[in-house]
Protein backbone atom coordinates (compact mmCIF):
# COMPACT_ATOMS: atom_id res chain seq x y z
CA UNK A 1 0.00 0.00 0.00
CA UNK A 2 1.63 3.42 -0.67
CA UNK A 3 0.39 6.81 0.69
CA UNK A 4 0.19 10.12 -0.90
CA UNK A 5 -0.33 13.46 0.55
CA UNK A 6 1.39 13.26 3.28
CA UNK A 7 4.57 13.01 1.90
CA UNK A 8 7.28 15.83 0.69
CA UNK A 9 6.81 15.65 -3.03
CA UNK A 10 7.20 17.77 -6.09
CA UNK A 11 3.87 18.40 -6.21
CA UNK A 12 3.50 20.00 -10.15
CA UNK A 13 4.14 16.38 -11.26
CA UNK A 14 1.08 15.19 -9.10
CA UNK A 15 -0.87 17.76 -11.97
CA UNK A 16 0.87 16.55 -14.71
CA UNK A 17 0.64 12.85 -14.45
CA UNK A 18 -2.99 12.99 -12.91
CA UNK A 19 -4.19 14.71 -15.66
CA UNK A 20 -2.31 12.34 -18.36
CA UNK A 21 -3.78 9.51 -16.40
CA UNK A 22 -7.19 10.08 -16.55
CA UNK A 23 -6.64 11.58 -20.23
CA UNK A 24 -5.51 8.60 -21.35
CA UNK A 25 -8.02 6.74 -19.45
CA UNK A 26 -11.10 8.52 -21.11
CA UNK A 27 -9.72 8.02 -24.58
CA UNK A 28 -9.22 4.11 -23.73
CA UNK A 29 -12.78 4.18 -22.56
CA UNK A 30 -14.23 6.94 -25.40
CA UNK A 31 -15.26 9.52 -22.46
CA UNK A 32 -15.13 13.35 -23.40
CA UNK A 33 -12.62 14.81 -20.83
CA UNK A 34 -14.53 18.60 -21.71
CA UNK A 35 -12.95 21.75 -21.23
CA UNK A 36 -14.57 21.48 -17.41
CA UNK A 37 -14.09 18.33 -16.47
CA UNK A 38 -10.88 18.84 -16.97
CA UNK A 39 -10.30 21.97 -15.38
CA UNK A 40 -12.80 20.97 -12.39
CA UNK A 41 -9.89 17.90 -12.11
CA UNK A 42 -7.74 20.49 -12.53
CA UNK A 43 -8.74 22.10 -9.31
CA UNK A 44 -8.78 18.54 -7.60
CA UNK A 45 -4.83 17.90 -8.57
CA UNK A 46 -4.38 21.16 -7.08
CA UNK A 47 -3.95 20.56 -3.75
CA UNK A 48 -4.31 17.23 -1.52
CA UNK A 49 -7.35 18.83 0.45
CA UNK A 50 -11.02 18.01 -0.38
CA UNK A 51 -13.03 20.62 -1.59
CA UNK A 52 -16.47 21.00 -1.70
CA UNK A 53 -19.12 21.10 -4.60
CA UNK A 54 -19.52 25.17 -3.88
CA UNK A 55 -15.24 25.76 -3.67
CA UNK A 56 -15.05 23.87 -7.07
CA UNK A 57 -18.04 26.07 -8.13
CA UNK A 58 -16.83 29.37 -6.71
CA UNK A 59 -13.01 29.02 -8.20
CA UNK A 60 -14.57 28.18 -12.00
CA UNK A 61 -16.33 31.06 -11.62
CA UNK A 62 -13.27 33.52 -10.43
CA UNK A 63 -11.67 32.34 -14.02
CA UNK A 64 -14.35 33.61 -15.46
CA UNK A 65 -16.28 30.28 -16.37
CA UNK A 66 -19.91 30.81 -16.77
CA UNK A 67 -20.50 27.63 -14.59
CA UNK A 68 -23.93 27.09 -13.62
CA UNK A 69 -24.38 24.91 -10.37
CA UNK A 70 -25.34 22.08 -12.66
CA UNK A 71 -22.64 22.12 -15.01
CA UNK A 72 -19.84 21.95 -12.19
CA UNK A 73 -22.15 19.05 -10.23
CA UNK A 74 -22.41 17.12 -13.76
CA UNK A 75 -18.61 17.39 -14.44
CA UNK A 76 -18.06 15.97 -10.78
CA UNK A 77 -19.98 13.24 -11.01
CA UNK A 78 -18.67 12.17 -14.42
CA UNK A 79 -15.10 12.31 -12.56
CA UNK A 80 -16.89 10.61 -9.58
CA UNK A 81 -19.06 7.95 -11.78
CA UNK A 82 -15.08 7.10 -13.84
CA UNK A 83 -12.93 6.89 -10.61
CA UNK A 84 -11.00 9.69 -11.33
CA UNK A 85 -11.90 11.48 -8.30
CA UNK A 86 -13.94 10.15 -5.07
CA UNK A 87 -16.35 11.81 -2.55
CA UNK A 88 -14.80 12.01 0.85
CA UNK A 89 -18.13 10.88 2.87
CA UNK A 90 -17.41 11.96 5.91
CA UNK A 91 -16.45 16.04 4.81
CA UNK A 92 -18.90 15.83 2.26
CA UNK A 93 -16.11 17.04 -0.63
CA UNK A 94 -14.34 15.63 -3.35
CA UNK A 95 -10.65 14.62 -3.84
CA UNK A 96 -8.96 13.74 -7.21
CA UNK A 97 -8.10 9.33 -7.40
CA UNK A 98 -4.55 9.00 -6.99
CA UNK A 99 -4.76 5.75 -8.90
CA UNK A 100 -7.44 7.01 -11.70
CA UNK A 101 -6.44 3.74 -14.11
CA UNK A 102 -6.29 0.93 -11.71
CA UNK A 103 -9.22 -0.93 -9.70
CA UNK A 104 -8.90 -0.60 -5.97
CA UNK A 105 -11.08 0.27 -2.69
CA UNK A 106 -9.69 3.82 -1.83
CA UNK A 107 -8.79 4.19 2.20
CA UNK A 108 -8.92 7.79 3.35
CA UNK A 109 -6.73 9.42 6.19
CA UNK A 110 -8.40 12.54 6.84
CA UNK A 111 -6.01 15.31 9.30
CA UNK A 112 -8.47 16.89 11.16
CA UNK A 113 -5.85 19.96 11.65
CA UNK A 114 -4.89 20.86 8.67
CA UNK A 115 -7.41 19.17 6.61
CA UNK A 116 -5.08 17.36 4.47
CA UNK A 117 -6.28 14.15 2.10
CA UNK A 118 -3.94 11.12 1.60
CA UNK A 119 -5.67 7.87 0.08
CA UNK A 120 -3.94 4.29 0.21
CA UNK A 121 -5.51 2.43 -2.03
CA UNK A 122 -6.24 -1.59 -1.42
CA UNK A 123 -6.48 -4.06 -3.88
CA UNK A 124 -10.44 -5.28 -3.82
CA UNK A 125 -8.93 -8.68 -3.06
CA UNK A 126 -7.28 -7.39 0.35
CA UNK A 127 -10.09 -5.29 1.73
CA UNK A 128 -11.41 -6.81 4.62
CA UNK A 129 -14.79 -5.51 4.63
CA UNK A 130 -14.62 -7.63 1.80
CA UNK A 131 -13.78 -10.52 2.90
CA UNK A 132 -16.32 -10.26 5.80
CA UNK A 133 -19.38 -9.94 3.04
CA UNK A 134 -18.33 -12.67 1.28
CA UNK A 135 -18.31 -15.22 4.00
CA UNK A 136 -21.99 -13.44 4.70
CA UNK A 137 -22.79 -14.19 1.20
CA UNK A 138 -23.35 -10.16 0.83
CA UNK A 139 -22.86 -8.12 -2.45
CA UNK A 140 -20.94 -4.88 -1.42
CA UNK A 141 -21.93 -2.04 -3.65
CA UNK A 142 -20.13 0.80 -1.94
CA UNK A 143 -17.38 0.77 0.63
CA UNK A 144 -16.32 3.34 2.48
CA UNK A 145 -13.38 3.63 4.34
CA UNK A 146 -12.14 7.17 5.97
CA UNK A 147 -10.39 7.91 9.10
CA UNK A 148 -9.51 11.00 10.33
CA UNK A 149 -6.60 12.23 12.86
CA UNK A 150 -3.88 13.65 12.51
CA UNK A 151 -1.08 14.01 9.51
CA UNK A 152 2.80 13.51 10.37
CA UNK A 153 3.53 16.87 9.68
CA UNK A 154 0.18 18.18 12.08
CA UNK A 155 2.16 15.91 14.83
CA UNK A 156 5.48 16.87 14.42
CA UNK A 157 4.20 20.92 15.22
CA UNK A 158 2.17 19.15 17.87
ZN1 LIG B 1 1.10 16.23 -4.78
ZN1 LIG C 1 -8.72 6.28 -5.92
ZN1 LIG D 1 -2.28 17.71 9.09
Amino acid sequence: METTGFTKHDHSRCIEQGVAAVDLACKQQGLQLTKIRRRVLEILLARHNALGAYDILEKLRAEGFSAQPPTAYRALEFLVSHGFAHKIEHLNAFVSCVKPDAAHVPVFLICAHCHCVAESCMKPAQNLLGHVAAQSRFQVQETVLEATGLCPNCQETG
